[in-house]
C-alpha cells in the first residue's frame, strides 16, 4: 500500500501512524487544514505534525494555508453546530485535496487522521472520503474505524508520551465558542 495520509494534527496521528508502522505500512502525510484559526494556532498545530513526522522520518508535504477560500467554501453555514453541515463540507475540501493530491504523486491509498476524533462524526468523513476519489478511479479511501482496536487509549498514552500541545477546539472560529 502506497498511502497518503490526511493529518489534522499530531494528537490525533500519533496511535493511527504506530497502527501503520507496525504493519510495515509508512505513510507520507499532508497537511491541508485551511479551517483552522488564528493563523498562529495552524502554526502551533503544524509545527507539532511537522516535528512528529520528523522523529519517524516520514515525510510530510505542507499544504496552502489560504483560510479566506475555507470561508467562501462552508458560507451559510457558519451557525451550523459542529458535526452539522460546515463540518460536512470542511472534510469534503480537506480530503478532496488529499485525493487530487495522492492522484498527482502517485499514490494509491488515502486515509484521515480526522477520524481518531471522538467529537468528529465518522459517517461525514467516510461521506467526504469516498466523495474524494470518485474522479480517480485507481484511489482507494480506506474507511476504516480508527477508534477500535485500542487505538482510542493508545491515542491518549502517546499524547502524554510525546508532550503534543493538546488543542482546545476543533479548528475554525466558529468551534472556539464551543470550548
Ligand atoms: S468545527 Fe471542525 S470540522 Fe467543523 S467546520 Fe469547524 S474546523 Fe471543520
Amino acid at each position: 500500500m502506497n498511502l497518503l495520509l490526511h493529518t489534522c494534527c499530531a494528537p490525533c496521528s500519533t496511535a493511527i501512524i504506530e497502527y501503520l508502522l507496525n504493519r510495515e505500512i509508512r505513510p507520507a502525510l499532508f497537511y491541508f487544514n485551511p479551517n483552522i484559526y488564528p493563523r498562529e494556532e495552524y502554526e502551533i498545530r503544524k509545527n507539532e505534525c511537522s516535528r512528529y513526522a520528523r522523529q519517524l522520518g516520514l515525510e510530510i508535504i505542507d499544504g496552502d494555508y489560504d483560510h479566506d477560500l475555507w470561508l467562501k467554501n462552508i458560507a451559510g453555514l457558519e451557525k451550523e453546530p459542529e458535526r452539522g453541515k460546515r463540518c460536512l463540507e470542511c472534510f469534503r475540501m480537506r480530503l478532496s485535496a488529499t485525493a487530487w493530491l495522492a492522484n498527482e504523486k502517485g499514490f494509491d491509498t488515502i486515509a484521515a487522521t480526522l477520524a481518531s476524533s471522538r467529537w468528529k462524526n465518522l459517517e461525514q468523513i467516510a461521506e467526504a472520503g469516498k466523495q474524494a476519489i470518485i474522479p480517480y478511479p485507481h484511489l482507494t479511501f480506506w474507511d476504516k474505524n480508527w477508534r477500535k482496536e485500542g487505538l482510542s487509549e493508545r491515542r491518549r498514552i502517546l499524547l502524554q508520551e510525546n508532550g503534543f500541545y493538546n488543542q482546545k477546539y476543533c479548528g475554525c472560529e466558529f468551534s472556539t465558542r464551543n470550548s
